[in-house]
C-alpha cells in the first residue's frame, strides 16, 4: 500500500512522482483526517501517459486473445489474493462499510471474470454463399488507446467496469481515477503490473479538469469511458465526440421506488433501507424518492422511520458493527446537509433528521444519519435533483399510473423500482417506466458483469453502455470481408 505523497503516477511500467505542486487532499472520512494527497497532473504528464499507451498498442493488439485472457486470469488470481486488502483500502478512503466494499470489489472481479472469456467474446460471424461462390465474415479489432475517467463512489468497481474489457479486446489504457480516492486505483494498477502486463499497456494519471481536457483532446486517444455527475458527463460526451472519440458517458441519477399496498412489509422495508442508505446514499443506483400509492404510506412509513432511526452510523474503518459510514469529504457533507435545508425551505415534512446523529468516538468524521422527508411534492428540488447522500424523499400518489407518471417526469433514467405482489402491476411498470434498469421487489437493480449497465436519459450519454456485450462492441470495431473463390472442378 503506497503511503508516499503525493500519490504516484504509473507511466510506461514505472511509478513516478508528479512534478506538479498542486494537490488535493485524500481523507479517511471515518476519522476526518487527511491520509494522502493527489497531484493535479498537468498536460505534459498526461501526454506522456497517452504516448506510452500509444507506443504499447501495436504489440498488445497483436498479442493473441488467449494470451491477453491468460493475463486477466492472473490478474483475477491477484485480486482474489488481495481481496480483503483492497476492500479495506476502499473503506479507508471512501468510508463505506467493509461489507459494502467487499461487495463492490466482488462486482469488479466479476467483470474481470467476464473478460477472461475474450476468445469466445471476440468471435465474429460468418456466412458462406451469400451469393454464388461468395462468402462473408466479420472480425473484431481493437481501436487503440482507451481512457477511463472515474468517480469517487466505487473506487475499485467502476474502473473495472471498463479496464479488463478494453484490455482483452487489445486496446491499451489510461486511467484517471477520482482525485478523492486514488489509493484503490494505485493498488489495482500495482496488481496489474504484477500480473505481467507489458509496460505502457496500462497507465495511471491523476488530476482534475486540466488532466481530463488533455485526455479528451489528445489525438492518440480513441475511446473515452466516463462515469460521474451529469453536468460533467454531458461535457465529456460533447467535448470528446467533437474531437472524434468514441464515448460512453454515464451520469448522475434520481431513482424512484414505488410501493403498492400489497407489497410484503418486512422485505420491502429492508430493500428500501438498503437502497436509500447503502453506501450512505453515495450510489448512482440509490433509491432517492419513495412513491407510496393508495394507503401504502400509512402502512410502510412507521416501519421505515423506525428502521432509519435504528441504523447504526459509525467509523467503518474500525467498528465492524457500523451499518452506515460517513460521506466522502467535508465538502460533500456540506452539500448534502444543504439539501436538507432546501427541503425544509420548500415545505417538505422532515420526519427523520440525520443531522441529529453524533458519532462520539469520531467527532471529526463526516457523518450524517439517515434522513426522511415526507409529503414531498414533484416540483420540489429534493424530488428532482440528485442529492447523493442518505436523504430519502417520500411522495404520495393515488395509484400506480400516477406513480409511474411521477417517475417518468424525472429527467434521469438510471433505476426505477416497484414493490408489489401483483404480476400484472409489475409487468405494467416494466413496460411503461422511462428508466434503463428496473427492479421488481429489489432495491438496487444493478446488473452483473455480463449485462449492460443500462442508464437512460440524463443518466447516460452515448450508445454502448459499460459491461457485457455492449462493452465488447464499444472496445472493438468490426471488419467485414467478402470473399469470392471460383470453385475448381
Ligand atoms: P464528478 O462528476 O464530480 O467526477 C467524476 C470524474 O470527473 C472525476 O474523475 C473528476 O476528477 C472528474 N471531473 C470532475 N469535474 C470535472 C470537470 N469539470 N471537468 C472534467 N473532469 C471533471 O463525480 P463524483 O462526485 O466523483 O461522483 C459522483 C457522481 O457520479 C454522482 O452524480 C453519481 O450518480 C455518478 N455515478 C454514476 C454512475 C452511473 O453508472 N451512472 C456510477 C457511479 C457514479
Amino acid at each position: 500500500m503506497p503511503t508516499r505523497e503525493p500519490c504516484p503516477l504509473f507511466i510506461n511500467g514505472e511509478w513516478i512522482t508528479s512534478t506538479q505542486t498542486e494537490t488535493e487532499p485524500v481523507y479517511n472520512p471515518s476519522e476526518g483526517v487527511r491520509i494522502s494527497a493527489t497531484p493535479m497532473c498537468g498536460a505534459g504528464e498526461v501526454d506522456r501517459a497517452v504516448k506510452a499507451a500509444s507506443a504499447a498498442f501495436p504489440a498488445w493488439a497483436e498479442t493473441p486473445a488467449l494470451e491477453r485472457a491468460r493475463l486477466m486470469f492472473r490478474f483475477k488470481e491477484l485480486l482474489e489474493k488481495h481481496y480483503e486488502e483492497l476492500s479495506q483500502i476502499v473503506t479507508r478512503e471512501h468510508g463505506k462499510t467493509l461489507d459494502e466494499s467487499r461487495g463492490s470489489v466482488r462486482r469488479g472481479i466479476e467483470v474481470v471474470e467476464f473478460a477472461c472469456g475474450a476468445p469466445s467474446l471476440l468471435m465474429g460471424e460468418a456466412l458462406e454463399n451469400i451469393a454464388r461462390d461468395i462468402d462473408c465474415d466479420t472480425i473484431r479489432q481493437p481501436l487503440g488507446v482507451s481512457v477511463a475517467i472515474t468517480p469517487f463512489n466505487f473506487p475499485v468497481m467502476v474502473p473495472l467496469w471498463t479496464l479488463p474489457i478494453a484490455l482483452v479486446c487489445g486496446n491499451t489504457f489510461v486511467l484517471k481515477p477520482s482525485e478523492k480516492v486514488p489509493l484503490s486505483a494505485i493498488r489495482m494498477v500495482q496488481l496489474l503490473s504484477e500480473a505481467g502486463l507489458p509496460p505502457g499497456v496500462v497507465n495511471l494519471v491523476h488530476g482534475g479538469r486540466e488532466a481530463v481536457d488533455t485526455l479528451l483532446s489528445h489525438p492518440d486517444v480513441r475511446t473515452v469511458s466516463f462515469v460521474g455527475s451529469t453536468p460533467v458527463a454531458k461535457y465529456i460526451y460533447e467535448t470528446a465526440t467533437r474531437n472524434g472519440k468514441r464515448v460512453q458517458s454515464a451520469g448522475g441519477a434520481k431513482n424512484y421506488m414505488v410501493v403498492l399496498p400489497d407489497a410484503e412489509p418486512d422485505a420491502t422495508v429492508d430493500a428500501v433501507m438498503g437502497s436509500a442508505y447503502g453506501c450512505a446514499g453515495e450510489r448512482c443506483m440509490a433509491g432517492s424518492v419513495l412513491v407510496c400509492t393508495h394507503d401504502a404510506a400509512e402502512r410502510f412509513l412507521p416501519l421505515l422511520s423506525n428502521a432509519a432511526r435504528g441504523l447504526r452510523v459509525g467509523p467503518t474503518d474500525r467498528d465492524a458493527n457500523a451499518q452506515m459510514g460517513p460521506l466522502v469529504t467535508p465538502q460533500h457533507l456540506e452539500k448534502v446537509r444543504a439539501s436538507i435545508h432546501t427541503g425544509l425551505s420548500e415545505g417538505a415534512n422532515l420526519i427523520v433528521d440525520g443531522r441529529e446523529v453524533v458519532v462520539h468516538t469520531c467527532p471529526n468524521g463526516f457523518y450524517l444519519g439517515p434522513t426522511i422527508f415526507d409529503h414531498v411534492q414533484p416540483h420540489m428540488q429534493i424530488a428532482r435533483e440528485e442529492i447523493f447522500g442518505p436523504v430519502l424523499s417520500v411522495m404520495r400518489a393515488d395509484n400506480l399510473d400516477a406513480a409511474i407518471q411521477n417517475c417518468n417526469n424525472s429527467g434521469y433514467g438510471n433505476a426505477a423500482v416497484l414493490f408489489t405482489e401483483s404480476g400484472g402491476a409489475a409487468r405494467k411498470f416494466r413496460h411503461s417506466i422511462n428508466a434503463g434498469m428496473v427492479g421488481i421487489n429489489t432495491g438496487v437493480p444493478a446488473p452483473m458483469a455480463f449485462f449492460p449497465f443500462s442508464g437512460w436519459n440524463n443518466s447516460f450519454f452515448g450508445d454502448l453502455h459499460v459491461q457485457g456485450h455492449e462493452g465488447i462492441s464499444f472496445f472493438t470495431r468490426q471488419k467485414v470481408t467478402i470473399t469470392r473463390w471460383t470453385r475448381s472442378a
